[in-house]
């Protein structure tokens, strides 16, 4: 069975790792030339999203079609959800939803779940006064990742500041977003399966450094109330969107409520610890649930810690990376990036332990 799969970065690279060796082929599709993905078996069709000649003739290719990056035109998505060729998981209209902030708070809130207070902000509605408390964060509507596209608003001043420039098409649109001063971020990795049965391991910690994410600690330190909360959360947004798939939702915790931030119609950042976790890993049971399997059962994840590897002092990096393999408990995960730019993520390393086990070492990556 061919697996094909739109994006072809490090998510499309750790998910072909596992594809192989239960028996598939492997295809991505991206406009980049050197894609992590193919440098690991991946067969890549290098064109842009954009060309529906192109997907059609990538979809004949393979017998299912998948994601790993959601930032997908819409038409394209469109386009997915009518064709007849081959199935799509997780359905498009997870990822049409989940790459406009809008329709994703506006889901959740029909969801009845708590996020922060949202305006939408285009030419058309920027004469309305905004009843939202200051400061807030504004987002541009689409395509924003690792917090780029995202300014703080602390007043009126600045608001105004902001809005002489925001405009330069017509087409330009934001979220603004109360800010949430929350105690910590979690996020919840789950996968349906075709069945409806979900696995998910609980919640993750997550902390972030410049806006990118830096460490996250499974399991989170949080009461099992709130943990429980989060998944129950979590699975009714993935049975809303009939998902397939694994997928990771973003959560704010302040005084003990959970606020819904955003969530990845994919294999999530924070769910790379579960690669070590000494259970199954993000990418395996995205493979098995988009290819029909039935969820395994004896799911015991042990305490794991995950720390990105950034571009920023890569060499560094790895001569700490070497250090810290000495001791088995280590793994070094590298996506074979061409070059190291400052804030590009080139890895990650995942430890076999909790935080009072870890090397302090780890923490300097
Ligand atoms: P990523 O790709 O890292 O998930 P993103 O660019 O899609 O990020 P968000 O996840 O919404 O955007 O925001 C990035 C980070 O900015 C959050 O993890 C959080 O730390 C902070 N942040 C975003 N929105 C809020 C908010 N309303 N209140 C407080 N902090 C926020
Ligand atoms: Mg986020």
């Amino acid at each position: 069975m061919k697996i094909g799969v739109l994006g072809s970065g490090q998510l499309g690279q750790m998910m072909c790792l596992e594809a192989i060796p239960l028996g598939y082929e492997f295809y991505s599709y991206s406009p980049d030339p050197h894609s992590p993905s193919e440098k690991v078996g991946a067969k890549g069709t290098i064109a842009p999203y954009e060309s529906k000649k192109e997907i059609k003739t990538f979809l004949e290719q393979v017998d299912i079609l998948s994601f790993e990056f959601e930032n997908i035109p819409k038409p394209t998505l469109e386009y997915l959800n009518e064709q007849t060729i081959v199935n799509v998981f997780p359905p498009p209209k997870a990822l049409i939803i989940a790459q406009d902030r809008f329709l994703e708070k506006s889901h959740f809130r029909k969801l009845g779940f708590r996020t922060a207070e949202f305006f939408h902000l285009t030419k058309k509605t920027s004469h309305i006064e905004v009843a939202i408390e200051f400061p807030w964060i504004i987002k541009t509507l689409r395509f924003g990742y690792d917090g780029k596209g995202q300014v703080k608003i602390k007043n009126k001043t600045e608001y105004d500041a902001f809005l002489i420039s925001a405009f330069p098409s017509e087409s330009s649109e934001y979220l603004i977003e109360e800010v949430i001063p929350f105690q910590k971020e979690i996020s919840i990795i789950l996968t349906r399966f075709h069945n409806g049965d979900i696995v998910c391991y609980g919640a993750v910690e997550n902390e972030h450094k410049d806006h990118i994410l830096d460490l996250s600690i499974f399991p989170a330190r949080i009461p099992v109330s709130l943990n429980l909360e989060a998944i129950e959360m979590a699975s009714k947004l993935a049975e809303s969107l009939q998902y397939v798939g694994t997928m990771g939702v973003e959560f704010f915790l302040k005084d003990n409520l959970l606020y819904l931030n955003e969530f990845a119609p994919r294999p999530h950042n924070t769910g790379h610890y579960t690669q070590d976790c000494q259970s199954f890993s993000q990418f395996y049971l995205h493979v098995q649930a988009i290819t029909g399997k039935l969820p395994p059962t004896d799911v015991r994840p042990k305490p794991t810690l995950m720390k990105n590897i950034l571009g920023n002092s890569y060499q560094e990096s790895l001569k700490i990376a070497d250090e810290l393999l000495k001791d088995d408990r280590y793994r070094l995960h590298l996506y074979a990036k061409e070059d190291a730019k400052p804030g590009r993520k080139m890895g990650h390393m995942n430890f076999k332990g909790n935080l009072e086990e870890v090397n302090p070492l780890f923490h300097e990556l």
